[in-house]
């Protein structure tokens, strides 16, 4: 299994990297995960648009899902100009306003999931657990036959995650704030926090992403390895982990 970073920034995109947005693929097959602003512009970096048919979408806020209006019409065009045959699926929290605005443009479906779901798609299975985030949200766990990947998407900390994330050969930790302020309440993690859960699940490979635009993002890295997990690096766009 291999996860590609196209974008980790928090909140808005910067000049030169998008939101949330990750590739995850073994062989041929590719689901991209979080489609947030700017993604679909970096992703043809590294793969055609047809070739992926399969977008999971762990919540609404635009950070994570905003590019997927512009992916339904790169499908429609492509599918007419017979460069595209197959649907593309959309994943995400139930949502009836979403589902519709996904259908009413031809080639897309939309799919719902929650906690009790277990999705398989090609080599994959997803699995989900709700998150602490002012919208309905969730944590995904990307399992293949050899690797499990565990993305945490925006949520506030909590023990939940230490079992879902446990042993996982990546995990993609949210870290949207410094270790002096507290995300409790917003819905986020500090670097403490996200370090924190790192070493408690015994991850064996830990990215920081969701990143702030502000401060020195080596303090936020010093301060998540400080909590006893030494396999922790900084999510950058175009970033390859290979499992
Ligand atoms: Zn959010
Ligand atoms: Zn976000």
């Amino acid at each position: 299994m291999r996860c590609r970073v196209i974008g980790m920034w928090g909140g808005y995109p910067k000049e030169n990297g998008p939101c949330s947005g990750y590739l995850i693929e073994q062989g041929n097959f590719s689901v991209l995960v979080d489609c947030g602003s700017g993604v679909l512009m970096e992703v043809q970096k590294y793969i055609d648009l047809n070739d992926i048919n399969h977008v999971m979408l762990s919540h609404y806020h635009y950070d994570h899902s905003s590019d997927i209006g512009a992916y339904l019409f790169s499908r429609l065009v492509n599918t007419k100009i017979g460069r595209a045959n197959e649907h593309l699926q959309i994943y995400g929290p139930n949502d009836e306003d979403i589902k519709r605005k996904v259908e009413e443009v031809e080639y897309s479906k939309f799919s719902s999931f929650n906690e009790k779901s277990e999705i398989h798609i090609g080599p994959f299975t997803f699995t989900f657990l709700r998150n602490i985030h002012p919208v309905e949200t969730y944590s995904i766990k990307i399992e293949s036959e050899n690797s499990k990947i565990v993305y945490t998407s925006d949520t506030s900390y909590m023990k939940e995650l230490i079992d879902f994330a446990e042993e996982a050969d990546l995990l993609i930790v949210e870290s949207s704030l410094y270790e002096d302020m507290d995300g409790s309440s917003s819905g986020h993690m500090n670097s403490k926090e996200a370090g924190l859960l790192a070493s408690q699940s015994k991850a064996k490979k830990v990215i920081l992403t969701h990143l702030p635009h502000y401060g020195d993002l080596e303090n936020l890295l010093k301060s998540a390895r400080n909590e006893g997990n030494e396999n922790i690096d900084l999510a950058t766009p175009g970033m390859l982990i290979e499992l």
